[in-house]
């Protein structure tokens, strides 16, 4: 298949949805898409709708808006309030709440904070306003860090001085370790990241079916990946096989991307600990520069308060982000929490869990599903 369109096609979904029915059998199957990108689809096509009802999809951490803690949403508007400073960031963080309310509330109270596409846009920026401080709010997994460490490579090169980031890049690995660790879930295996695996590739997830004995299939964003990725994971049960599959191999090699693992290998290091929403500290989970782009660190650069700060007793994004409850599960979801209002991240980004399900999940329980036939009784 070439085009999108061609992996939008009903009537291949139904080939792929009658192979996943043969597939089932008399067990109940908890797969967790890892990539909010999957959840973003899932929903958008009511692909839980046509799934069998044994087969369950839960949402994982892999929103990269979602998981960043309050704590870190008051150190970027402690630095954006700084004077002098102009402050950037990709739209979606502007409305992700903090302790202290959000950057677009900073940006009211007279901070200068500004919306970018890219760490590149905040770099221009910076050449173009030599009297500025310009920082850049790095957030996302190894999908985003590539281009972060290339604009420093840049910045480095260029001698761009009044320029720096504000690293909160995470790797997805320590994660899905600690979803395999926790007690609260039980998974019988995992669609695998299909955005962050472009550059890591599928290596990195050998250790799940090796040390924890559940399959993984590396998984695109149309509906008929998601369909495929939920059939051959059935198939690896039915067969008594577990490993590390690649649905995704029209984009991601075993190898991943080596240009762009060698830029992140050149400016950033691992964290000791990080802070995750809903998932606590985490070791070595997130990327800092490392000391050759020390003059390009905002958190060395400036006074970045790091204090914690505890989630509202309202919200369930750490439960959402686990896959132990479902969004509608939330006490908040749709009422005091919606995408206008949000209390929680999960809420604000359209590859957040709940804002997924807001936007196109409960539409879906009313009406027809995009792919196909209802869900099969
Ligand atoms: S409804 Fe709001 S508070 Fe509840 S889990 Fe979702 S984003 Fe978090």
């Amino acid at each position: 298949m070439r085009f999108v369109d061609e992996y939008r096609d009903p009537a291949a979904a139904r080939i792929v949805l009658e192979q996943i029915r043969r597939l089932v059998g008399d067990e109940h199957h908890t797969f967790m898409e890892v990539c909010g990108g999957h959840t973003h689809t899932i929903y958008r096509h009511g692909i839980e709708h046509v799934l069998p009802e044994a087969v369950e999809l839960v949402h994982g951490p892999g929103c990269p808006v979602c998981v960043i803690p309050m704590g870190r949403v008051d150190d970027a508007i402690a630095v954006a309030e700084q004077p002098g400073v102009m402050f950037t960031s990709f739209g979606d963080m502007m409305r992700v709440p903090g302790g202290n309310g959000n950057l677009l509330e900073a940006k009211a109270r007279g901070a200068d904070v500004r919306f970018v596409y890219s760490p590149l846009d905040a770099l221009r920026l910076a050449v173009e306003h030599p009297d500025r401080e310009v920082v850049f709010f790095a957030v996302g997994f190894e999908t985003t860090a590539p281009s972060t460490a290339l604009t420093l490579l840049k910045a480095r090169a260029d001698g761009v001085t009044n320029f720096s980031v504000f690293s909160n890049h995470v790797t997805i690995v320590p994660p899905i370790k600690a979803i395999l660790d926790s007690p609260d879930l039980r998974l019988d295996g995992f669609l695998g990241p299909g955005h962050v695996s472009t550059v890591v590739g599928n290596r990195p997830y050998r250790f799940v079916p090796e040390q924890y004995g559940k399959p993984v299939v590396t998984t695109g964003f149309e509906p008929l990946d998601i369909l495929q990725g939920v059939q051959m994971l059935l198939a690896q049960r039915r067969e008594g096989r577990c490993e590390v599959e690649n649905q995704y191999s029209r984009i991601v090699r075993d190898e991943g991307n080596p240009r762009a693992l060698a830029a992140l290998a050149e400016v950033f290091e691992l964290r000791p600990h990080f802070e995750w929403r809903g998932l606590g500290f985490i070791a070595q989970s997130a990327l800092k520069l490392n000391s050759d782009f020390a003059a390009w660190d905002a958190e060395l650069r400036f006074d970045v308060p790091g204090v914690r700060v505890a989630d509202p007793k309202a919200c369930q994004c750490g439960e959402v982000l686990k896959g132990v409850i479902k969004p509608w599960e939330c006490k908040v979801f749709g009422t005091a929490c919606t995408p206008q209002t949000p209390i929680g991240t999960c809420m604000v980004s359209s590859e957040g869990a709940c804002a997924a399900y807001y936007n196109f999940g409960r539409l879906h329980r009313e009406v027809s599903v995009s792919v196909g036939a209802g869900r099969p009784s």
